[in-house]
């Protein structure tokens, strides 16, 4: 990432990662004070959804409605639906119970994929997708499938890597740009599924030789551009 002369460089307190209710306890209780930053003041969090929470009033009648604090900065606000005209909602201390039991079942869930994939299933129904533990359920489901080539994989899980990996680049791209270590391992978490599939294709000639030399050449940028975020973190 270019910085121009006389442009303030910053760190984080805490994981960009966590979603902000989590993110300003943490920063409270090792800092000893309250982060009041434009992420922080933000409901969407720059717009990712990262804390979002399905609307049970919605989701009732069909509708795609989400919750999230009016204003997050104060930690007893309670949390109100995006859906215009829509009463549902929830208070701060539910929202906080319900994150720190879904906390615990995903850490039980870890060791084990299936288990894992169950969970991230019975999440839909109350968490937004890009929610951040949601996404930490899928970053460990993501390393465990890479972990385990051996297993057969058919299309069907390659394109789930694939798919994985691109929704962890596109989310936290937004929240921590640049060179991070997060987008070095989602490089290299798409890359092997990818070459997979473009070697499928290619067998069963639904790829040209050409796309697929060109796919070759994309991955050897993406492990150049892996080795450099792994360099700059
Ligand atoms: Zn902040
Ligand atoms: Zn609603």
């Amino acid at each position: 990432m270019a910085i121009k002369q006389g442009e303030e460089l910053s760190i984080h307190y805490t994981s960009p990662m966590l979603g902000t209710m989590a993110r300003r306890s943490r920063v409270r209780k090792n800092w000893f004070f309250d982060c009041c930053c434009p992420r922080c003041r933000d409901p969407s969090e720059m717009g990712t959804l990262l804390s979002a929470l399905v609307c049970q009033a919605c989701r009732r009648e069909g509708r795609q409605g989400h919750l999230l604090p009016a204003l997050p900065l104060d930690p007893a606000c309670p949390w109100s639906c995006s859906e215009q005209g829509c009463s549902g909602g929830e208070s701060a201390g539910s929202v906080l119970s319900l994150v720190t039991g879904l906390e615990a079942e995903l850490e039980a869930a870890s060791s084990r994929l299936e288990q894992l994939q169950e969970v991230l299933v019975s999440w839909q129904a109350l968490l937004h997708p890009q929610h951040y533990l949601a996404m930490l359920g899928k970053r460990k489901l993501l390393a465990g499938l890479h972990l385990c080539p051996g297993q057969d994989q058919g299309r069907e899980v390659l394109q789930q890597r694939v798919d994985l990996a691109e929704e962890s680049l596109k989310v936290f791209g937004v929240l921590e740009p640049g060179y991070t270590l997060l987008m070095g391992r989602m490089l290299q978490y798409r890359n092997g599924p990818k070459m997979l599939l473009a070697k499928m294709d290619l067998e069963e000639g639904k790829m040209t030789k050409a796309q697929f030399m060109a796919e070759t050449a994309s991955a050897m940028r993406n492990i150049r551009l892996a080795t450099k975020c792994f360099e700059h973190s």
